[in-house]
């Protein structure tokens, strides 16, 4: 099977002034496009080939001579996932199920913002931040390069990519303003509540 890149859920200069449609020419444009091209082209060469993205990423996790593989997989399904956590006039308060259990598991909204702020720039190099149900707790938590939740048997429900290249044409080297950005003007709550819903029952 060829795994596809997604279209944009929103037109590429949507997400201004908060993430530029320069910024997304080349990271949804280049960046996320060469990983499912590397992917597609690693896949071809082994006896993966007929597997899902998921299943790649499963098989090729910890498996030491499938790394350039498990990286792009991994990365085209996690841009996949930050394309749909964010939208035009998203951010601040949520509202829903997953407020709710912000409330309960996170000590309230700014708690949420504080500990996913601290997460996001603890990352050291490149990453991504994650808002995850860890059981049927929300946690907060981080991963590097390509990594990912579901290897570890975490639901993940929200991600903000922090690789340089997410935000550098915009912010240079100001992570936490960029992160500040997204929190307040662009997470679609809907999509983290669509995904909570789903394994809350
Ligand atoms: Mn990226």
């Amino acid at each position: 099977m060829t795994i596809q890149q997604p279209s944009l859920p929103f037109s590429q200069d949507a997400l201004e002034p908060y993430i530029s449609a320069r910024t997304l020419e080349f990271h949804y444009g280049k960046h996320h496009q060469s990983y499912v091209e590397k992917t597609n082209q690693l896949m071809g060469e082994t006896a993966l080939k007929n597997l899902s993205l998921e299943e790649i990423i499963k098989e090729t996790a910890n498996q030491p001579n499938q790394q350039t593989l498990f990286n792009n997989a991994a990365q085209v399904w996690n841009h996949n996932f930050f394309w749909n956590s964010l939208k035009p006039g998203g951010g601040g308060k949520p509202s829903g199920l997953v407020a709710e259990r912000i409330e309960r598991d996170l000590g309230g909204y700014q708690n949420f913002v504080k500990e996913f702020k601290t997460t996001a720039l603890g990352q050291f190099g490149s990453g991504w931040a994650w808002l995850v149900l860890q059981g049927t707790e929300l946690a907060i938590t981080k991963t590097a390069n390509a990594e990912l939740p579901l290897k570890n048997d975490l639901i993940p429900l929200l991600t903000v990519d922090v690789w340089e290249h997410s935000y550098y044409l915009d912010y240079q080297n100001r992570r936490a303003d960029y992160l500040q950005a997204v929190i307040d003007h662009l997470i679609n709550w809907e999509f983290v509540n669509e995904n909570l819903n789903k394994h809350i029952y």
